[in-house]
């Protein structure tokens, strides 16, 4: 089965007792069964069946089997976020004492949690990017996994998933991949060797912004060991089910971190479309970014494809010739930028990606305002730079509204900020 296809047929085919060619939203908290043997059977996982929604949910488990097989793994858990999924990742592997590694572009929700489980005891080391050089001078017998991102937003760094993984290995580390702004669509991180994948669904899977929400998929490929994750003791014993079993009846059970079964059905909707819309996205992006690299007032355009990206041939050789819906512009002054994102017609002034929508912000302003100014620069953040998440409107309309939009703050503060 091809991707397209896999999107609508992958481990799913309806609704079996019905024939409804999606699952229907069971918005139910719990179920009953039809006898107390039948429900000690599923509290301790020896039958198939539901028995309340905090810890599974017929319409949340067909998008968490369908995300599966895109994504190659063994099981997935969806959660009320992207950040609950992170979340969730850490706590169900780490404990006080711990520490991880973690590429610095990393989003900027990851980051303030990463501080918070400061707190927990919990140390992360960052580094620019996952290397032999960088890891010989952060590796500790304390360190118990490497966290990095598919493309980091907004740097735009691409991460060599393959590489990567091959390092990581030699270290005996698993490594958790958000795949958030690349999607399956793009990459299938577990092929590459990705222990764990992470989406916030909330963005390109769901495709509308209409639903907030989280998936980790788990390729059962990591060998957990009792002795390096002592709170894995009671789960090695299934094997390669271990990281997701102990998941599904204890990290993301007692969070209470569930996807409502509303917003997975949205998701459903929206995942069957991903390749279609994704097809566009990284089209449109690109044309956007070859624009901008040939005009005048633009400092730096930053698109993954683009020959002057240092992680160009990364891109296409990894995501066959695409380069994701995000790209960046810089245009000299904070003045500027504003200017520029107060004059678009189209383009909504959002804190979001992923959105059919065209969408536009002023990350140093909005996302960094907590970061230092060093802080921001190492995550690609500048004053003068704003982040594209390019839609799937004609490309015409939107070059003419970027266009018009350049003209317009070239006119009124002259091409460079030295002659504004
Ligand atoms: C948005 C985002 C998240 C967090 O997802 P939420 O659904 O907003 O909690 C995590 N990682 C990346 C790369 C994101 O873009």
């Amino acid at each position: 089965m091809k991707f397209n296809t896999a999107l609508l047929h992958g481990n799913f085919s309806g609704d079996e007792t019905t024939g409804a060619t999606l699952t229907p939203i069971f918005q139910s908290s719990a179920f009953g069964q039809k006898s107390a043997e039948q429900i000690e059977k599923i509290f301790h996982n020896q039958a198939p069946g539901f028995a309340y929604s905090r810890i599974s949910n017929p319409t949340v488990a067909a998008f968490e089997s369908r995300i599966t097989y895109l994504e190659e793994g063994i099981g997935s858990v969806a959660t009320s976020s992207g950040m609950a999924a992170i979340t969730a990742t850490f706590l169900n592997i780490l404990q006080s004492g711990d520490e991880i590694i973690s590429t610095s572009s990393v989003f900027g929700g990851t980051l303030d949690l990463f501080r918070d489980l400061e707190n927990f005891g919990i140390k992360v080391y960052f580094i620019d990017s996952i290397t032999k050089e960088n890891f010989d001078m952060t590796v500790t017998k304390n360190i118990k996994a490497v966290f990095a991102e598919t493309i980091g937003n907004p740097k735009l760094d691409v991460t060599d998933i393959r590489k990567s993984a091959e390092l990581i290995h030699s270290y005996n580390l698993p490594f958790i991949l958000d795949n958030t702004t690349a999607t399956a669509c793009l990459v299938r991180g577990i092929n590459l060797g990705a222990d764990i994948i992470i989406n916030s669904s909330s963005k390109y899977i769901n495709g509308s912004s209409n639903s907030i929400s989280g998936i980790i998929t788990d390729s059962g490929n990591y060998k957990w060991t009792a002795d390096r994750y002592p709170s894995m003791k009671e789960y090695v014993q299934f094997g390669k089910f271990a990281f997701i079993a102990k998941l599904r009846n204890d990290t993301f059970r007692n969070i209470g971190c569930c996807l409502s079964p509303m917003n997975a059905y949205f998701n459903a909707i929206g995942l069957e479309t991903l390749s279609l819309r994704m097809e566009r996205h990284c089209q449109n992006a690109l044309r956007l970014a070859e624009f901008f690299e040939n005009q005048d007032g633009i400092r730096a355009v930053n698109y993954p494809l683009l020959k002057s990206s240092p992680y160009s041939d990364t891109a296409m050789s990894q995501f066959k010739g695409k380069g994701g819906g995000i790209f960046t512009i810089r245009l000299y002054t904070k003045e500027r930028a504003f200017d520029f994102i107060n004059h678009l017609k189209y383009a909504v002034n959002i804190t979001n990606i992923g959105d059919t929508k065209t969408l536009v912000i002023h990350p140093a302003s909005t996302i960094y305002a907590h970061s230092t100014q060093a802080e921001q620069e190492k995550a690609g953040v500048y004053d003068d730079l704003i982040r594209v998440s390019v839609g799937i409107e004609d490309i015409e309309d939107l070059l003419e509204d970027f266009g018009e939009a350049l003209k317009y703050v070239n006119d009124n503060h002259g091409y460079r900020s030295d002659e504004a």
